[in-house]
């Protein structure tokens, strides 16, 4: 088994929420009569991120839905207002045929916007290129996510002055000298290798073997990166406010 497996051999199931507003979580209601082709949405906002429902501020336009050349129903794409904070977003609610009551939520816009944020205790060079990782997350580009991870690794360790060379070789100068410990050398190696599956195409395309940087294998290398800025960066900073002394 190479190291590039060995690294994703136990991936821990990961409920990173990237999202400042899941963009799935809308749930839709009919309003008024049947004919009137009216309905409500609520979920989260994707401009204001709270818990809000959103009305109807213009006539639904309706198109059929087709199956094997038949209509089994409509959507329906309507403006609506969020009544928390009063911006809008653009909604569609699937309606079948044969029942008036039934409407589905089907998809809004906008999405919402990616979480990009990271604690301020990361150096700011640093963390730019962690936030960087998060927006390109939030776009499903898996392998520049993990590139970007593998870079502000790299800058940390270059932050800590490790002699310039292979990332391979720093990250191993950095537990040498106790800057950081076995269990953060073995994430940040993690994160260099999820990286470097991310930065390099496979030899061999038809490999049985070759992982392919997913959703998955993105969100893991995020994770430890984030760990990993967390004992070296945050912590260390959160002991230098808090001495009770
Ligand atoms: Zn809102």
């Amino acid at each position: 088994m190479n190291d590039a497996l060995r690294m994703f051999e136990i991936l821990p199931q990961f409920a990173a929420v990237l999202w400042k507003a899941w963009p799935k979580d809308m749930e839709a209601a009919r309003l008024g009569q049947p004919n009137e082709n009216r309905f409500s949405l609520s979920g989260t906002c994707p401009h204001c991120s709270r818990a809000s429902a959103f009305l109807m501020v213009t006539g639904a336009h309706a198109e059929e839905v087709f199956e094997r050349a038949s209509c089994i129903g409509y959507t329906s794409w309507a403006v609506l207002q969020c009544q928390a904070c009063k911006k809008f977003i653009l909604g569609a609610t699937f309606g079948p045929n044969g029942d008036a009551n039934a409407c589905r939520y089907v998809e809004h816009y906008p999405l919402g916007r990616p979480n990009d944020e990271a604690p301020l205790e990361i150096p700011e060079n640093i963390r730019v290129d962690f936030q960087e990782a998060l927006r390109c997350r939030f776009v499903d580009a898996h392998n520049a996510t993990v590139e970007m991870c593998r870079r502000a690794v790299q800058a940390s360790c270059n932050y800590f002055n490790a002699p310039s060379g292979k990332l391979v070789h720093q990250i191993d100068w950095l537990a040498a000298q106790g800057i950081i410990t076995t269990p953060l050398k073995d994430m940040a190696h993690r994160v260099r290798l999820g990286g470097n599956l991310g930065a390099h195409p496979p030899e061999d395309p038809d490999d049985q073997n070759i992982i392919t940087i997913g959703s998955r294998y993105a969100d893991a290398v995020i994770e430890f990166t984030r760990d990993f800025f967390q004992h070296v960066f945050v912590m260390p900073e959160r002991l230098k406010k808090f001495t009770f002394r």
